[in-house]
């Protein structure tokens, strides 16, 4: 294995996302390729054929070629099975077709090119395995059962893994996304984030990994692979010390978790976001749950095509441009008018927390200026 392909430095692309239009939500580093195969991965280890093909749909249209595809569900039958990869194969040959119906040409993309494995194949594998673990040790199953490293070695590291048309990070962002998304694989998803930071992922780039997958497989599923993210980064900020986070929402009785503290200028005190939905190519809705603290609120804003708040908890404020302010209360549903200002947030005393589900097919939120100090009180 050519070992630039190890360090090889991917353009990173900053892209900026809309949240649920409340704001943005932290700028991302993987390339559009990069997480387009977040949830083919996703969605081959689960079997969700469904999503699984709005998956691969998006991740031609992000500009992956079908062999790259193709060798992303070839790598999925050393983690998830033959099963689910045969199916997932059945599902890109079908996308493929209907695109070409459709008169889409989607590019073939090159294919591997022939690795001699002068040394053999055990031992190029175990260079491999090296390579992504940083250690030549080997796992207590290993040895128990020797086969299975050799199986390791020899298939996945030197039979798989030496076919060049993946580089080491495509593989490991397809690796941890099917990992997150099976469950009872806790032990080997900790294991290959380690990984995807051996071989120069950046905290971002495996942090935007979860947050796809909170977005398009579950919000459960993606707080795990942040838990460990903090675990693996040391992560000792205020947001580890208070509850709730992550996956312990729901020991304190909320239905969704506070997410990740916002620090943009766009909201005046401490706000915290969980996005729970995406928008995607067939459905232009944000949504995300946003919490305020006593007093905190967002700057006035309008959405291009309006936006609907539920009220889950709290007392809070909402009030567009020109009209009398209005107190909320858990149980109250807002429709703010596309294009019309305004802004909300908590109530002085109280915490505020709102499900925002934002349309953003015309467009994602406008800021303008913050809400002052007279006009929140007033
Ligand atoms: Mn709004």
């Amino acid at each position: 294995m050519n070992k630039s392909m190890v360090g090889i430095i991917l353009m990173v692309l900053f892209i900026h996302h809309t949240g649920n239009a409340q704001q943005k939500i932290s700028t991302q580093a993987l390339s559009p390729q990069q997480e387009s195969i977040v949830p083919i991965a996703a969605f081959t280890a689960n079997g969700d054929q469904i999503n699984l093909k709005i998956a691969l749909n998006d991740g031609l249209n992000a500009g992956l070629s079908i062999n790259e595809i193709k060798e992303i569900l070839v790598q999925m039958y050393a983690y998830t099975g033959f099963p689910r990869s045969l199916n997932a194969i059945n599902s890109l040959e079908t996308v493929v077709n209907e695109r070409l119906q459709k008169g889409i040409i989607d590019s073939l993309g090159k294919t591997s090119s022939y690795q001699p494995f002068n040394e053999g194949k055990f031992a190029f594998g175990k260079n491999v395995q090296t390579i992504l673990t940083g250690t030549t040790a080997i796992g207590a199953p290993q040895k128990y059962v020797p086969v299975i490293d050799t199986f390791l070695k020899e298939h996945l590291f030197a039979d798989i893994f030496s076919r060049d048309i993946l580089d080491f990070q495509q593989r490991e962002i397809a690796t941890i996304s099917a990992l997150a998304s099976l469950s009872g694989a806790e032990n080997q998803l900790r294991s290959h984030l380690k990984v995807g930071k051996n071989i120069g992922m950046s905290e971002a780039q495996l942090r935007g990994i979860a947050t796809i997958i909170s977005t398009k497989v579950g919000w459960k599923e993606g707080n795990v692979v942040m838990l460990f993210l903090d675990e693996m980064f040391g992560v000792t900020s205020p947001k580890n010390l208070e509850p709730p986070t992550h996956a312990n929402a729901l020991d304190d009785g909320l239905i969704f978790p506070k997410g990740e503290k916002i620090n943009n200028k766009n909201f005046t005190g401490t706000v915290w976001l969980q996005q729970l939905v995406l928008s995607d190519s067939l459905n232009a809705n944000q949504v995300g749950s946003v919490t305020f603290e006593p007093g905190a609120r967002t700057n006035w804003h309008y959405h291009p095509d309006g936006q609907i708040l539920l009220v889950i908890s709290g007392v809070g404020y909402y009030q567009e441009k020109g009209r009398p302010k209005k107190i909320l209360n858990k149980g109250d549903v807002v429709k703010c008018p596309p294009n019309l200002p305004h802004w909300h947030g908590a109530s002085p005393n109280h915490e505020f927390i709102q499900v925002a589900i934002t349309n953003i097919q015309k467009g994602t939120v406008v800021w303008l200026d913050p809400v002052s100090d007279e006009e929140y009180h007033q």
